[in-house]
């Protein structure tokens, strides 16, 4: 009775508060279309920036991965699930990216908690900017260590927090490009701030890797910072899924040692780690710079054709373009207005971003036409009279 109260008291909060989450059953989610409900959309709110999730060498090589290899590691990479393909894979990730190790992970979300429960103590301190994303902050939030946020993209509020005496040591945590936002981090300025304070650094690229920076290298290498700690995902720009750590000889070795994630949990399928090297490849080519190109004349179009009467556009040159709406249920109407006139767009409510500021998330990718991005904009203006 007091368990069912509980459920159905926390389901009822949601309901009325018009931020119930819900899911929607899709046959396929990723790359220009999503179809859904015996229909096809139009696409925006993909992950897929690069529009690599149907690539045809890379599901051929994950194919081919899958029959050299079979569907499953067969355990943790501790014991018999670390084939040539992830060591192949973790080499290629730590060339392309300068360090002298790359862990693979099975997820960006694994990846953050083993990190960082991995290496915070009692006494350090983890010093995160205010919109770091879920699985950072939770895994700061279940360390034994001091959590501190601070505001947004702030270098100097970082700075005061950081001269906040701490008797352990302490950790900068921020991410290249925002996920809800799709602002940059000034990695510069923070990296200054925490190497005076002998802070390491952590970044989180999850949405810049592969789409910014030569050779689709990121947030990191476009603003020329060398984090301790690098953190890439293979949802997003990659189209696959996974993440790796990229870090020094000895972190690597120290995480292999206490990162449970990694100790305790099945590898990812050889096959899949075939797949991204498929999709690296790409992605460092000159087919990658054109598939960049081509999404930066995408958001340059849909940039310069908002009318700035209706939306606020977010400062927000990636492929992220939040339209920040405000209350929860007219970012809701709006989804659904836009969702009946064949566009696909995702209405982002608290507590995944601050109350008051529900929006839509649209995410623009390379496998858009232009046409797409004028239909979109004329489905937006007509859904705000
Ligand atoms: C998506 C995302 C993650 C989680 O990565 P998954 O591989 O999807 O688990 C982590 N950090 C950021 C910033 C993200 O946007």
């Amino acid at each position: 009775m007091i368990w069912q109260r509980k459920i159905d008291d926390a389901l009822t909060a949601r309901r009325s508060a018009d931020t119930l989450r819900r899911r929607y059953t899709v046959v396929q989610g990723a790359g220009r279309w999503l179809k859904a409900n015996d229909q096809r959309y139009l696409n925006f709110s993909s992950n897929d920036y690069l529009g690599l999730s149907h690539h045809p060498r890379i599901v051929r090589a994950w194919q081919q991965g899958a029959e050299r290899f079979g569907v499953g590691s067969g355990g943790s990479g501790h014991v018999s699930g670390y084939s040539i393909a992830h060591q192949q894979l973790e080499e290629e990730l730590a060339d392309w990216l300068g360090y002298p190790r790359a862990l693979l992970f099975i997820s960006g979300f694994a990846a953050n908690q083993a990190v960082i429960t991995a290496l915070m103590e009692k006494d350090d301190r983890i010093v995160a900017d205010r919109l770091s994303h879920a699985s950072l902050l939770e895994a700061a939030s279940l360390s034994p260590a001091q959590l501190r946020r601070f505001t947004h993209n702030d270098a100097s509020h970082l700075t005061r927090l950081l001269d906040v005496p701490c008797s352990g040591r302490q950790l900068v945590v921020t991410e290249g490009v925002f996920s809800m936002d799709g602002d940059s981090a000034p990695l510069a300025e923070i990296q200054r701030a925490a190497q005076t304070r002998k802070a390491w650094l952590l970044v989180d690229d999850a949405h810049g890797v592969g789409v910014c920076g030569d050779e689709g290298r990121g947030s990191c290498w476009q603003q020329r910072v060398k984090p301790a700690l690098l953190v890439v995902t293979f949802g997003k720009g990659f189209g696959v899924s996974g993440a790796a750590i990229l870090c020094s000889e000895s972190v690597a070795d120290y995480l292999l040692q206490f990162a449970r994630h990694l100790i305790y949990s099945t590898s990812m399928p050889p096959a899949q780690a075939m797949a991204l090297q498929a999709s690296l490849s790409v992605i460092r080519s000159q087919e990658g710079d054109a598939r960049r190109e081509k999404l930066a004349a995408l958001i340059q179009r849909f940039r310069s054709s908002v009318n700035h009467a209706d939306f606020t556009l977010a400062q927000s040159h990636s492929a992220i373009q939040p339209l920040i709406v405000g209350e929860n249920a007219r970012a809701l109407r709006l989804a659904d207005t836009l969702r009946r006139q064949g566009c696909w767009v995702t209405a982002i409510r608290p507590p995944t971003v601050p109350a008051g500021t529900a929006r839509l998330r649209l995410t623009l990718t390379q496998a858009h036409e232009p046409e797409d991005i004028d239909r979109l904009l004329e489905v937006l203006h007509g859904a705000s009279e």
